[in-house]
């Protein structure tokens, strides 16, 4: 079932001629899902409009193609719907959503700070789906921001501790994609 995803976006959709930093090769090892199989994690890292959610989406795909179930959300939506599971005592329910697929996709990590709380669903999620199943995730924040992002350095020390213990880290610095045509729009003023 893809029809969570927010469009379905191949690599093959994806210009690496825009983003030079980025080796293909090394999305091109994720899209064998070495990862998948091994219940390891990857965590793609950079500022906006430089293709996360494209390759994240484009992974999501392939592996779902090969036969993995997958589930998409952004970390907002997983902590709305968690959330509101836990206000009507349906927390470790909804937690299941979060927890059968093969790969999970967390899109988005970093835009909206969390509540301690709120943090803690998302460590529930992390630490039980720790050598398990793979999360695949999307951040605009490095490592080193995340204390910020969810509210309590020990709590984001301890799920970066699980993330990150089988995790392809995958930095893609480069321009925005988004500003691609506006800003040639502008050159030739
Ligand atoms: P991010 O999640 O990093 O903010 P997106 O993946 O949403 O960025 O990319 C923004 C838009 O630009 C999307 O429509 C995406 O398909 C497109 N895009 C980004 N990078 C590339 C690229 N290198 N080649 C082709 N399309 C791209
Ligand atoms: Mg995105």
């Amino acid at each position: 079932r893809l029809s969570r995803l927010p469009h379905h976006k191949t690599l093959d959709d994806y210009d690496f001629s825009f983003q030079p930093d980025l080796d293909p090769r090394k999305v091109r090892d994720l899209a064998t899902l070495a990862f998948v199989q091994a219940k390891a994690n990857v965590a793609l890292l950079g500022p906006p409009g430089v293709g996360k959610t494209h390759i994240a989406v484009s992974l999501a795909v392939t592996a779902c193609r090969a036969g993995f179930t997958v589930y998409f959300s952004t970390l907002d939506d997983l902590v709305r719907q968690l959330k509101a599971a836990d206000a009507i005592g349906r927390l470790a329910r909804k937690l299941r959503t979060y927890l059968r697929p093969h790969v999970l996709v967390i899109d988005e990590v970093g835009y909206q700070p969390l509540e301690r709380a709120e943090a803690n669903l998302v460590f529930q999620v992390i630490s039980k789906r720790y050598e398990k199943g793979s999360t695949l995730l999307t951040s605009n924040k490095g490592f080193g921001e995340w204390g910020q992002v969810f509210g309590d350095e020990v709590l984001a020390t301890a799920i970066l501790d699980r993330l990150l213990h089988h995790c392809d880290v995958v930095p893609i610095n480069g321009p925005s994609y988004r500003l691609k045509n506006r800003l040639t729009a502008i050159e030739n003023v």
